[in-house]
């Protein structure tokens, strides 16, 4: 008996942001455009061996006006079509893409279809676009399976100019240029050229057995700290003292650092009696926070300050919302910001 093979098929689920939108002649001013006519601008979609249906969200959203209430509903759509879909593209606007691609990886757990989120610097209706190559590839990717029918990439992830990027490893770095996004501290996860090249000892192999579980709870009672040179006690005071905060993300200096004042390491460890729970991040983009390394850590350790490791700030913040979402302790989020739930962090 000779066996058919099944076409694949992708959900297009557009949620804003400029690959969706054109120029208005009169103004000059991007608008979206209805995204029932992306056929019209993209007619190469025809020509793909897979059935592509679309979504798209009403009104679409300026990715800077993402929250988790919209990322919940990404994940309700997901949820609710995810047995009649071999993949799913997500196009985002990409200011805030990195956080909604860290917020879904830690949403749909046992997650073993893949999730591929795109976008563009340039609409998709307008001559120099990097939005064609993007959402064709990321569809591409979307679709691919190996021969047994399992997919290549069984994860969230982020695809933009000519890189597929594990998504809660990304951030946005670029305003101007067409490669927008890196992946500072974890290898790309397909470089795509000539062919699309997959690193498959990076991919996340999943457990095939086990049933997607959304999750759509966040508690957003938290905020990120940026460490610089004079830093005052009093904001700093007020800041840990704001009445409902429960987590912060505390950016530092190089490999973890912070002033050396007693009033600093007092505040935290007294913040951290509290309850609240303190991550400690690089400002560094690349490489990772070594609590203990210099004298300058040593002291946030020993206030309760936990290490994030070589977590993307978008990862970390979002995995807070998280984990305090759904309730748990301050100790047991203490204890999870150090395990990795979705390969968002490499312990040493
Ligand atoms: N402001 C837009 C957004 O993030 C920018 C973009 O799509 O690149 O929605």
């Amino acid at each position: 008996m000779m066996l058919l093979k099944k076409t694949p098929s992708v959900l297009l689920i557009y949620t804003g942001g400029t690959i969706g939108m054109m120029q208005n002649s009169e103004t000059g001013a991007l608008e979206s455009f209805n995204f029932d006519h992306l056929q019209q601008y993209v007619p190469e979609l025809k020509r793909f061996n897979c059935k592509i249906s679309t979504y798209q969200f009403n009104p679409p959203i300026d990715s800077s006006d993402m929250e988790p209430a919209l990322w919940a509903k990404l994940v309700r759509i997901i949820d609710y079509n995810y047995e009649n879909y071999d993949g799913f593209v997500v196009l985002h606007g990409t200011d805030t893409m990195a956080y909604t691609a860290s917020a879904l990886s830690f949403m749909l757990e046992n997650l073993c279809k893949p999730v591929i989120f795109t976008g563009s610097q340039l609409p998709i209706g307008m001559l120099r676009t990097d939005g064609k190559e993007n959402l064709i590839t990321a569809i591409e990717i979307a679709a691919a399976h190996h021969s047994d029918g399992k997919p290549m990439v069984p994860e969230v992830a982020i695809y933009f100019q000519h890189r597929l990027m594990r998504g809660n490893r990304t951030t946005k770095a670029h305003a101007e240029n067409f490669n927008a996004f890196n992946s500072f501290n974890y290898p790309a996860l397909a470089n795509v050229g000539v062919h699309i090249n997959y690193d498959f000892d990076h991919i996340h192999k999943p457990d095939y057995s086990l049933k997607l579980k959304p999750h759509f709870l966040f508690d957003t009672n938290v905020i990120v700290l940026s460490m610089f040179p004079g830093i005052q006690e009093n904001i700093i005071d007020r800041v840990l003292h704001v009445p409902e905060l429960k987590a912060v993300v505390m950016r530092t200096f190089g490999s973890g650092n912070a002033p050396q004042k007693e009033w600093l390491v007092r505040r935290l460890s007294e913040a951290t009696e509290r309850g609240i729970v303190i991550v400690n991040i690089s400002q560094c983009l690349s490489g990772a926070v070594e609590m203990g390394r210099y004298e300058t850590s040593l002291h946030l350790a020993e206030a309760g300050v936990i290490s994030g490791y070589d977590s993307t700030v978008e990862s970390a913040i979002t995995k807070l919302m998280f984990l305090l979402g759904h309730g748990l302790s301050p100790q047991e989020v203490r204890y999870r910001m150090t395990q990795p739930m979705a390969g968002e962090i490499t312990k040493p």
